[in-house]
């Protein structure tokens, strides 16, 4: 040991002092010289090393990089340096060696913890990398000053641009040309404050379809606050962009409805109230929101919206006439709509209404009807005394024996007969309009009612046998007049619409209750699509100017308003091409 000392040139001492190994090696690779941080390296002590060739200690190291090295840095005599892994001690060693005139020194140290560190870094960058590429969203990374240093796969896979493309160019490459300066304006303004970055932009697909994402992104800072990068998320949406533009139309067009439009839960609370209800009601959308649906129902009314509620079963229904209430109390008439909402499950959750203001063509109607009761009064008069002079001269030619002459006036007779027929028609339908329809209430014996009527009508329909069955033995309270108008408006009726049959069949019968009358005929019947609407007013299944059935549609509309005055009830049961059946049904009192 002495001897080696003296023999080299080294300062020892200092040599001792250093943190790293130092390996001396002379030209038959045996250990000359070790300091002591060298034996702590190898976990030998210096008695064991020197003197002993490096391959002898250490035969692991034949024929690895470090060996390869040696050898090199010998042969050529220049420095080198690696880092290399050597088992038996499990640990990883950085070298530096320098050829020198007496073979070679090594300077080593221990770099096991920091390559650990470094696979450690190496495997969660890979981890990282994985979860970025998995996660459902595109991801990506951008220096502080905002260049973009990672997109994960997503990204590359929706836009289809290579990524070395994307390092450069994506803005744009991908970026909708009406977003780009907006979207580059509000990122590089984001990056000096370090604040959230959030903007919504259109990014170009693979097959260059322009798609709506969200791009929001976070500063990540050292413990200093210095901006170490900005981690970003870009997320697809598209369908809900497009549903907020559809709601924005139906926004729009429900604010300036001229209609008012209002929603409620299935328990009646209003959730929505358009401008036009604000006028309508007199309720701003706040009064009104979160209020129960009776807030614009009158009192007397309330029973409707739970009839309302029953009758929709989700179908929804249609102009449903009523009136509401405004804010100070007064009366509007209007026309419903109601159409069920539904969830994403089809479950109904509430109801939509559009709710018309009716007042002014309830006006206008009102005016109507007072015209024409107004004209079929003016009329009546004329044809009066029309009819009375043509009764007059029958008589006279009847007395001169002028039987040619006697059809003519015969036939116009019966002509102002349809007349009167009509105009009483037009003015009983507005009186029922304008509710002042006049009843007597008298007993009613309904089997000599019935009878008088068929004896009345048979002689006006030679063609037809209008026969009676059966009988209801009952005196009903009604006004005989009116009911014999419909009995007449129902046998008329059966003989009109039925012109190649030959029958039409009354039948009474009655119950403890009620006695029904029922006419029955063979003729044209009534499509099942017509049925529910031949009772409203100025209904007809035929066109007005269809030659073959002559009508304005009121009679079974008065027909059935008589009916319901008294209590009972109007149906219909026909077979098209095969006849119909008319029943009235009235309480027995
Ligand atoms: P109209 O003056 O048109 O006969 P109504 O109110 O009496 O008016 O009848 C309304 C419509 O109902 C008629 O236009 C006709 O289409 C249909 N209708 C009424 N009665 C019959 C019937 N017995 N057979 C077939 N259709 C009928």
């Amino acid at each position: 040991m002495q001897q080696i000392e003296q023999n080299t040139s080294y300062p020892l001492t200092l040599l001792d002092t250093i943190s790293e190994a130092v390996f001396v090696i002379d030209t038959t690779w045996r250990f000359t010289y070790v300091n002591t941080k060298a034996e702590e390296l190898v976990g030998k002590p210096r008695e064991a090393l020197l003197g002993n060739t490096i391959w002898d200690l250490f035969p692991e190291t034949v024929d690895t990089l470090l060996s390869t090295e040696m050898h090199c840095a010998v042969q050529q005599n220049t420095s080198t340096h690696v880092e290399a892994y050597y088992p038996p001690l499990q640990k990883w060693f950085e070298s530096r060696i320098y050829p020198s005139a007496d073979g070679l020194i090594i300077f080593s140290q221990d770099i096991t913890g920091r390559k650990q560190a470094e696979e450690a870094l190496q495997r969660s960058e890979e981890l990282l990398r994985t979860l970025a590429d998995t996660a459902p969203s595109i991801i990506w990374i951008a220096d502080p000053d905002g260049t973009i240093t990672f997109h994960n796969k997503q990204w590359i896979e929706y836009t289809g641009v290579s990524p070395q493309e994307n390092a450069t160019n994506w803005p744009e490459l991908v970026l909708h040309p009406d977003d780009l300066e907006r979207c580059m304006q509000a990122w590089q303004s984001t990056l000096p404050h370090g604040s959230n970055y959030e903007i919504e932009v259109r990014n170009k697909r693979y097959d260059g379809v322009y798609r709506w994402f969200i791009t929001r992104a976070k500063p990540l800072r050292d413990a200093s606050g210095r901006i170490t990068a900005w981690f970003g998320s870009t997320t697809d949406i598209h369908e809900r962009k497009l549903l907020e533009e559809e709601l924005g139309k139906y926004a729009a067009i429900v604010s300036s409805s001229y209609d008012a439009i209002v929603s409620k839960t299935l328990d009646g609370t209003i959730t929505s109230w358009n401008q036009a209800a604000g006028r309508m009601f007199g309720y701003t959308a706040e009064e009104a929101i979160g209020q129960p649906i009776t807030l614009i129902i009158p009192p007397e009314l309330h029973q409707e919206e739970d009839i309302i509620g029953k009758l929709r079963q989700g179908i929804g229904i249609q102009h449903y006439e009523t009136i509401r209430m405004r804010k100070d109390g007064t009366r509007v008439d209007v026309s419903l709509s109601i159409s069920p909402i539904k969830d994403s499950a089809g479950t109904i959750i509430g109801t939509a209404k559009i709710i018309r203001d009716i007042t002014e063509r309830r006006e206008l109607e009102r005016r109507k009807d007072e015209f024409i009761s107004m004209a079929s009064h003016e009329l009546k008069t004329p044809i009066t005394s029309l009819k009375g002079f043509t009764h007059l001269l029958l008589r006279k030619f009847e007395r001169q024996g002028l039987q040619e002459e006697m059809p003519l006036l015969n036939k116009m007779d019966a002509q102002m007969n349809r007349l009167v027929k009509l105009i009483n028609e037009l003015l009983d339908a507005s009186k029922i309009q304008a509710g002042r329809l006049d009843y007597e209430e008298e007993p009613v014996d309904i089997d000599a009612l019935v009878q008088e009527t068929v004896e009345m009508l048979q002689p006006t329909c030679p063609r037809h046998t209008l026969s009676v069955r059966g009988a209801t033995h009952a005196v009903i309270a009604g006004d005989k007049d009116r009911l014999g108008q419909v009995l007449t408006n129902l046998i008329t009726n059966a003989v009109k619409y039925s012109p190649r049959a030959t029958n039409v069949d009354i039948t009474l019968s009655a119950s403890k209750k009620t006695v029904t009358i029922s006419v029955r005929d063979y003729g044209v019947g009534i499509p099942k699509a017509h049925q529910k609407n031949i009772f409203d007013r100025f209904y007809r299944v035929y066109d007005a100017h269809d030659k073959l059935f002559p009508g304005l549609g009121m009679g079974l509309y008065i027909a059935c308003e008589i009916v319901k005055r008294h209590g009972g009830d109007i149906t219909v049961e026909s077979d098209e091409g095969k006849g119909s059946t008319f029943m009235v049904s009235l309480p027995l009192k």
